[in-house]
């Protein structure tokens, strides 16, 4: 693949690391992971050895000091092989840090941040609820103040790492008058399902983080994709939160979760953008492989055409995402093009998947060649974090407040 104005020689070496990686630790597992629908606990422990699980943040909270290109390199590269470890690392990153690192006081940021920047434990987000999907500003999960607490009582559903981590901010309404602005968000601990597993590696467990009594994972989801990703709903009942765990204001966890999802939009942008590109990889091996009509099926203008075409809305998917990533990373306003971004790969990402079966013919149709399980992987990328519809109402908000009309 080609180098990039966007990148640097960190850029490059990030690259070459994580995809060695990949094609050493990862491609030869996904099969099985796909198959049983485990949780990669050792793999994970790999990537938490190579400062995968903390990319983004800075050397003095435990992260490894690079930057968001590097972190959306690293997404890519493994969703190239395997869209199940990259959304670990997005979402365990994006979602389950991010908001201590940009909305947390100084004391939480201490005692949460470097032991997930290490992957020690594993954090996640729960913002959707049965009642409150799409329209997440619908929140009914409740905490009331009582004294130096909160009482929460409510049902988060479709969480990633629910199970298996520890560490979650969450979103409940504390004044049901304000609407969105009566939602706020707190930091929650609970035990990792995987207790004995997470002992016996070391890693997915730390005891310095109380299980708060009511606080638990629910279903796990058997899912059509993202099978060795962990998805599970989380019940609070009467969990008592002491304030101290309050993440930001009062009334800010609903805006301080959608500046979030700017930023996990991207990720998914880049998840799409691997799994296209890994898609395409597959099909264009296969095609110079196999033979009919005496030649290379590559031969045939009828499918060159296909490969060019994929190649071709690739490149622009790449674009998209590496341009988004830069503005967050320089500090420009980056909602639109974030959202550009997701909506164009995870759409490339179901088209080049698709073609990609297709030309494998009835092989790609089976368990023997990665590109259905490819296929299953980039459905959720047009759904989670905002789906498609989601996306191009975003988009068009932001195009009708920059309108002059
Ligand atoms: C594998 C997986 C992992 C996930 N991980 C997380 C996580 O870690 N944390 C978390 O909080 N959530 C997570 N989610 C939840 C995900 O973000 C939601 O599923 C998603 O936002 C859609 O919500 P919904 O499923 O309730 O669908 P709904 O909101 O019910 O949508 C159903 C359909 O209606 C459409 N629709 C809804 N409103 C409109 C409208 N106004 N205009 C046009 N169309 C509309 C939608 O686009 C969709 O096609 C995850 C989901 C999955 C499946």
């Amino acid at each position: 693949m080609h180098d990039s104005i966007y990148f640097q020689e960190h850029h490059l070496a990030t690259r070459e690391m994580v995809r060695a990686f990949a094609q050493a630790e990862v491609a030869p597992v996904a099969r099985r992971f796909d198959d049983s629908q485990e949780f990669p606990w050792e793999n994970v422990k790999k990537m938490g050895e190579l400062g995968l699980l903390g990319i983004p943040w800075s050397e003095d909270l435990g992260g490894a000091g690079l930057d968001t290109m590097c972190f959306i390199i690293a997404i890519e590269e493994l969703a190239r092989v395997c869209a199940s470890h990259s959304i670990t690392i997005s979402a365990h990153t994006t979602l389950g840090t991010s908001p201590i690192v940009n909305f947390g006081t100084k004391e939480q940021q201490q005692r949460f941040v470097p032991k997930l920047a290490a992957g020690k434990v594993l954090g996640g987000f729960g913002l959707t609820e049965p009642n409150a999907g799409s329209d997440a500003g619908g929140t009914q999960s409740r905490a009331v103040k009582k004294g130096d607490r909160y009482i929460l009582n409510g049902t988060k559903r479709f969480i990633t790492h629910a199970g298996v981590g520890e560490v979650f901010i969450v979103t409940a309404v504390t004044d049901p008058t304000a609407g969105t602005r009566g939602i706020s968000s707190f930091i929650l601990t609970k035990e990792t399902c995987d207790l004995e597993q997470a002992k016996a590696l070391g890693i997915g467990h730390d005891p310095a983080f109380k299980a708060m009594k009511g606080f638990r994972s629910g279903k796990k989801e058997d899912k059509l994709g993202w099978r060795a990703s962990d998805t599970r709903e989380l019940i609070f009942e009467d969990v008592e939160v002491p304030e101290e765990n309050r993440l930001g204001e009062e009334g800010h966890g609903f805006i301080n979760f959608m500046k979030t999802l700017d930023a996990g939009r991207i990720g998914i942008a880049s998840l799409s953008l691997g799994l296209a590109q890994g898609a395409f990889d597959e099909a264009l091996k296969y095609t110079m492989e196999r033979k009919q009509f005496g030649k290379a099926i590559a031969e045939f203008q009828g499918v060159n055409f296909q490969l060019a075409d994929m190649a071709t809305e690739i490149e622009a998917g790449r674009h998209l995402v590496y341009h988004a990533a830069w503005l967050s990373q320089n500090g420009h306003p980056y909602g639109k093009e974030a959202a550009f971004a997701k909506l164009f790969c995870s759409e490339l990402a179901m088209r080049a998947t698709i073609t990609a079966i297709q030309l494998h013919g009835g092989y790609g149709y089976t368990k023997d060649y990665p590109v259905e399980r490819m296929m299953r992987d980039a459905k959720i990328g047009e759904i989670g974090e905002g789906t498609s519809e989601i996306q191009r109402m975003v988009i068009a908000r932001h195009l009708m407040r920059q309108s002059d009309v």
